[in-house]
């Protein structure tokens, strides 16, 4: 017998709550976009070290973030709308990170992948940024040493929520403006 599975055919993303009767469908501007948004996620992978090799088990074949409309790789951040940074960040690369992160357009998420990215991990020493929120903003931590595929698709999962929740005003929002300010984010 072959060790071949077959997989469930692709199925097609939960239209957003609204009203439906015969021949219409009416829903808000926001939840619209959030769906579509939330389906063409577009990450920029800022690979430093072991945690990118683990990045790349999670793009593979087995595992698949295609499935999730996330296949689409970019290493032009103006053409990114999800940094996910995952390994070791030295302090001379913090002002890098940062400079990739202010070129990527509005809207922007962020992940920090494994304990490197997220608080230094293992590396408390004078060297190494002792977490990446120390210079952007982070939406999601995936915690681990490297975390396990499973464990990025499940923070890719909950980007995925903030994405199609997020209301189209709030990178309009005092809110918003005083998180970039704290920051020192225009
Ligand atoms: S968290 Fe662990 S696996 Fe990831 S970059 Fe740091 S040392 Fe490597």
């Amino acid at each position: 017998m072959s060790d071949v599975k077959i997989y469930d055919k692709p199925k097609l993303s939960n239209s957003p709550l609204g009203y439906e009767g015969p021949g219409f469908f009416a829903t808000s501007l926001d939840k619209a976009v959030g769906m579509a948004r939330k389906n063409s996620i577009w990450p920029l992978p800022f690979a430093t070290s072991c945690c990118g090799i683990e990045f790349m088990a999670t793009m593979a074949s087995h595992y698949d973030l295609g499935r999730f409309g996330s296949e689409r790789l970019s290493f032009s951040p103006r053409q990114a709308d999800l940094l996910m940074v995952m390994g070791t960040i030295a302090k001379k690369m913090g002002p890098i990170l940062r400079q990739v992160y202010e070129q990527m357009a509005e809207p922007k998420w962020v992940l920090s992948m494994g304990a490197c990215a997220s608080s230094g991990g293992i590396f408390d020493t004078y060297s190494v940024l002792q977490g990446i929120d120390r210079i952007i903003p982070v939406d999601v931590y995936v915690p681990g040493c490297p975390p396990r595929p499973e464990q990025v698709i499940d923070g890719l999962l909950q980007i995925q929520k903030l994405v199609e929740n997020e209301s189209l005003r709030r990178r309009d929002s005092e809110e918003y403006k005083a998180l970039q300010a704290k920051y020192g984010l225009e």
